[in-house]
């Protein structure tokens, strides 16, 4: 391998750091405890996963957890009543519903009711409109900590050409903005984009969000690219057992790339620390304080 090993882990331990110091000062200083409340309806086995882990490290970090477990036949209106309870909570700074939802619920309405200063998601059609327009807004988690990982590893972006594979509301079209706020020249790719791997070989940075396992080459990699890898798909081990693997296909990107993200312990553990880091803008945002530097857009 010749690429250098872009940690997401040892970026997401120093992200937990930087928002746990910072709410010690918020409660020493000016006795404020931010507080995260994450909605779970049903019982999908993930989302449960998730959801305990998000709620593990908002504790770790010092902030207030609060867990709104619903049963899976919850109604619309009374999800949309205790959002609205959230709403008007003043111990509760950031909100997030886990998706996806149970069948019956309207997923866009629901995200929609979130008062978009507590949409620690960044999905809320006002955030996604303010970034598309270069506002202050809360920022989607998991191209944030892309975002994070590519300034702390190049310093300044502006005039890189990237690529960003996949155009989901969730990863790609915000990464696309971000890098685009950054000043990158920016190429988003799709499942009908024509030479796909012509337009990744352009690129000096590869943001793969696609969903199909290893799906990009070491030959589709520039020479000395970096290549952020947002994929988690299991896969078979041919030994038996499975195994998660990114969108690209590491081992032979890992040759030909400057830099590239592990799967796991790239992009993943990132999305969580940025989680906490929005939960901490909203709350200083909130009460009028000055927002903590680098862990924001
Ligand atoms: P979506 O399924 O919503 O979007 C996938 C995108 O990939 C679509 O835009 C689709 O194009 C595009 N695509 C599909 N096939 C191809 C192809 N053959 N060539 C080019 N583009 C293609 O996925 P998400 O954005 O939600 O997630 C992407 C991946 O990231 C998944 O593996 C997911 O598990 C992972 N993920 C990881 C997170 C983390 O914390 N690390 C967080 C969120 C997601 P089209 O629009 O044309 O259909």
């Amino acid at each position: 391998m010749t690429a250098q090993l872009i940690d997401g882990k040892a970026f997401a331990a120093d992200v937990r750091a930087q928002v746990a110091q910072h709410v010690k000062t918020l409660k020493d200083a000016h006795g404020i405890t931010p507080g995260l409340a994450v909605v779970l309806v049903g019982e999908d086995p993930a989302s449960q996963v998730y959801v305990r882990s998000k709620g593990k490290q908002t504790v770790e970090v010092g902030m207030n957890s609060f867990e709104h477990k619903l049963e899976a036949d919850t109604s619309e209106t009374d999800l949309l009543a205790l959002i609205d309870q959230l709403n008007s909570d003043p111990a509760v700074h950031g909100i997030l519903v886990q998706l996806p939802l149970p069948g019956h619920l309207n997923e866009d309405l629901v995200i929609n009711a979130i008062d978009p200063a507590k949409d620690v998601d960044g999905f809320h059609i006002s955030n996604v409109g303010l970034l598309g327009t270069g506002q202050k807004s809360m920022v989607p988690c998991t191209p944030l900590g892309c975002l994070m990982m590519l300034r702390a590893h190049h310093g300044s972006l502006s005039g890189m050409d990237a690529v960003v594979i996949g155009r989901s509301n969730i990863v790609g079209k915000p990464m696309a903005q971000l890098l685009l706020g950054d000043s990158c020249t920016v190429t988003i790719a799709h499942s009908r984009t024509k030479d796909l791997a012509d337009v990744v070989r352009r690129a000096d940075i590869v943001v793969a969000a696609v969903g199909r396992p290893q799906m990009v080459p070491g030959d589709w990699v520039k020479p000395g690219a970096t290549v952020i890898d947002v994929g988690i798909n299991r896969i078979e081990k041919p030994e038996g057992g499975t195994r998660l693997v990114g969108d690209v296909d590491f081992d032979s990107c890992a040759e030909v790339a400057g830099a590239i993200t592990p799967v796991p312990g790239g992009v993943g553990p990132m999305t969580i620390a940025c989680l906490l880091a929005n939960t901490l803008t909203a709350c200083c945002r909130a009460n009028g304080l000055e927002e903590p530097q680098g862990l924001t857009a």
